[in-house]
């Protein structure tokens, strides 16, 4: 079988999971030999900088949903230790590491305080590419049409590394036109279980929307290629959702230049 994403022929001997198992999914697999071991090993190493280090850990020990090995979330963010309760309670974190200062609007009767913590610290980069992998990987596996059409050279450049360059996503659930789902039926339902979602949007052929939500995080990117014009529809006043966070700016510069051409 080829491999999607470096076309060598191979044999894999391991099985390529769409969405990453310490999220939680068992059940929505490639087939065999679809990815190779090579890229399958490649991808793993980004996917556990994207969700050990992130808001992903944050959402993985607050729904209480074990690593591959069936231990409690577990990592660092903003400077903190958070850790998922030991019996996967959900809604029950651990942290340390906190400081007086830390706990902004303390309030002592109800005991409740807000945490400011960072989306992704230093890791936007490995999120670009984890969510390019599962949007490729779930159309080839679920949507073979939609996949067949459109020319996703861009993408597996910047997955093998050929080009450095980083790919602008959004952290966003603004509705937006109206997403599809890419899995249907028995693995859309597996999915729903741990909150995940996997949604599409085709725009045109410059354009194909991928969503991807994981309990109270979505985030949407363009799997065709790194253009930015397609989020000015989610950022009307701000651009403070925008990773990585260089491209803000230059979304902003892109719209002004747009805007004195018609004026
Ligand atoms: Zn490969």
């Amino acid at each position: 079988m080829e491999c999607i994403f470096c076309t060598k022929t191979n044999t894999a001997k391991s099985i390529e999971h769409i969405v990453s198992e310490s999220l939680g999914n068992t059940t929505y697999l490639m087939d065999r030999g679809a990815v190779c071991d090579d890229c399958n090993k490649k991808f793993s190493n980004s996917e556990r900088e994207a969700l050990s280090s992130t808001i992903f850990l944050m959402e993985r020990a607050r729904m209480g949903v074990p690593s591959k090995k069936g231990a409690p979330a577990s990592g660092q963010l903003g400077g903190f230790g958070i850790q998922g309760s030991q019996n996967l309670v959900k809604n029950l974190i651990f942290l340390t590491g906190l400081k007086e200062e830390d706990l902004v609007d303390w309030d002592a009767d109800k005991k409740t305080f807000t945490l400011k913590l960072p989306t992704f610290e230093k890791n936007e980069v490995a999120v670009s590419k984890t969510l390019l992998k599962i949007g490729l990987e779930a159309l080839y596996t679920s949507q073979r049409k939609l996949y067949k059409k459109h020319d996703f050279t861009e993408l597996r450049q910047f997955l093998d590394n050929t080009n450095r360059i980083d790919w602008p996503f959004i952290v966003s659930d603004d509705e937006v036109g109206s997403f599809e789902s890419i899995p249907i039926n028995y693995q859309k339902h597996q999915l729903s279980k741990f909150r995940c979602k996997l949604l599409y949007q085709e725009t045109n052929d410059k354009v194909l929307l991928f969503k991807f939500s994981y309990g109270a995080v979505a985030m949407v990117i363009n799997l065709l290629n790194r253009d930015l014009l397609w989020m000015e529809q989610y950022q009307t006043n701000k651009y403070d959702t925008i990773y990585p966070i260089h491209f803000r700016t230059k979304l902003e510069r892109l719209l002004r230049r747009q805007t004195r051409a018609t004026d």
